[in-house]
């Protein structure tokens, strides 16, 4: 052996070090469900986050795989970004127009989701309208009245003697819910809730040419604009990705909006707390993760029911605790103050506190890796959405409908009880919450600068303007 070889063999390869939980996360009950994770080898996204090397052709968006000629890859050429650009994919298409499409599917990709959502709600708007299912009901006809203008539903008819009378709010909430889900078939014209936006920002989409015509009919563009030799104009695709994201935005998400405040009521300041210190050892602990409120309404409500606060007493809990995580977790948190276990990071190491007996998902930002860090514990995932369904780990699926939504929530609030008594391992919940104000709706925050007759947005507006409120930070899920 060479002196070099002996030299090279007698180095021992230096195990690295995990960055400390501090260095990964601020949170103090973060840092706690970290190092517990470790020491029991229970995998989460700290740890993934280590390991994942992002490609660097990827990273810049310039990997395109929309054809099967594909995938081309187009890493940075010499002399970088600034250097002359040559690539080409193999139909020719240059790094600026991979980016762009790759830009503009994740747009559609966003657009679809949140929008899908919307959809969800319309439906389940309608049945309620129509009174399909008992489980829903029009609840806020002040807000009904307020939208049904805007998607020119009238409000009003005219008597016999030439009076103004009300129209039947039955009617009119019907008209609505079919007005507000034709928004997503719509093909020609303008989603009807973009004409809310600020008559300046609205003339400003109409001279661009960025209103959108109907919520699916801009994501599908999208979808066919980015295949292989359509748009190639990085230009021209970037804007059709406006287009998309006003339908989305003005129309899939506004919408949905609404017509949750129309059947769950509008939201009002609320109190609560937040963090992984909400969840009680000695309760049952329903952890809901997702993003749509239809499901969790019912399992608020579900929850509350003597007979299966009566079986969880039966088990030896003291009560139910409910928590979200997520944007399931904002809805129930400011129309019914249910705390927030933690947010989208934190989803894996609730279930490592021990103390969650099921985490029940629908659609949206739910980690696969639940289902395994779950494998480690005794916490049950109920997965509730057909479009959303995980493989991995022992996850259950008890399919939630709306017509039969309340009979599906007592099944899922059941199976969490009975889980209750399976808890093996040690339960170490972080002693870290803090307390908080929810419900700062548009109605809300209306109704508190003015009241119930003279509420306005002038008097925010005024000193924004005039300078005294330097700016307004929105925390967005
Ligand atoms: S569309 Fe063009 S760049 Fe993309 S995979 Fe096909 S040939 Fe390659």
């Amino acid at each position: 052996m060479t002196a070099e070889e002996v030299k090279k063999k007698s180095v021992v390869k230096k195990e690295k070090k995990p960055p400390r939980p501090e260095d990964l996360a601020i949170d103090v009950a973060s840092q706690e469900m970290i190092v517990r994770s470790r020491e029991m080898g229970v995998e989460t996204i700290f740890d993934r986050a280590q390991t994942m090397k992002a490609c660097n052709i990827g990273a810049q968006g310039t990997c395109c795989k929309n054809c099967s000629q594909g995938p081309c890859r187009l890493p940075l050429p010499k002399g970088g970004i600034e250097g002359e650009d040559t690539r080409k994919g193999l139909c020719g298409a240059t790094a600026q127009t991979i980016a762009a499409r790759n830009f503009a599917r994740m747009v559609a990709a966003g657009a679809a989701a949140h929008s899908d959502h919307g959809r969800g709600v319309a439906e389940t708007f309608l049945a309620a309208a129509r009174k399909e299912t008992k489980d829903y009901k029009i609840k806020d006809t002040k807000k009904l009245l307020q939208i049904a203008p805007d998607f020119g539903v009238d409000i009003t008819v005219e008597g016999k003697d030439g009076e103004t009378l009300m129209r039947d709010m039955d009617e009119i909430a019907v008209e609505v819910g079919e007005a507000a889900l034709a928004q997503w078939g719509q093909q020609q014209g303008e989603v009807c809730t973009v004409k809310r936006a600020p008559a300046p920002r609205y003339e400003l989409w109409k001279k661009l040419g960025v209103i959108p015509r109907g919520i699916d009919r801009e994501i599908v563009e999208i979808m066919h604009r980015t295949h292989m030799g359509v748009d190639q104009h990085y230009e021209n695709l970037v804007e059709q990705c406006s287009r998309a994201a006003i339908a989305d935005g003005w129309g899939g998400s506004m919408i949905a909006t609404d017509l949750q405040d129309v059947m769950f009521g509008c939201p009002y300041p609320v109190k609560s707390s937040a963090n992984l210190g909400v969840l009680r050892e000695d309760h049952v602990n329903i952890v809901i993760h997702g993003h749509e409120p239809l499901l969790s309404e019912m399992i608020v409500q579900a929850a509350e029911l003597p007979e299966l606060l009566d079986l969880a007493n039966k088990k030896g809990a003291k009560g139910i605790q409910l928590s979200g995580i997520c944007c399931t977790a904002n809805e129930i948190l400011m129309r019914h103050g249910v705390p927030l276990c933690g947010d989208y990071l934190q989803q894996e190491l609730a279930i490592v506190t021990g103390a969650v007996d099921a985490m029940v998902v629908d659609v949206q930002c739910i980690m696969e890796s639940v289902a395994n860090v779950a494998q480690c514990f005794h916490t049950k995932i109920i997965t509730t959405n057909p479009r959303a369904r995980i493989e991995s780990g022992d996850t259950i699926h008890i399919e939630f409908d709306e017509h039969t939504a309340f009979e599906d929530a007592k099944k899922i609030v059941r199976t969490a009880i009975e889980n209750f008594t399976k808890r093996e391992k040690e339960v170490i919940i972080p002693d870290v919450k803090q307390d908080l104000v929810a419900g700062f709706s548009y109605e809300a925050i209306e109704y508190h600068l003015g009241g119930t007759f003279r509420g306005s947005y002038y008097t925010l507006n005024d000193n924004i303007i005039n300078g005294r409120i330097r700016g307004i930070a929105g925390v967005v899920g």
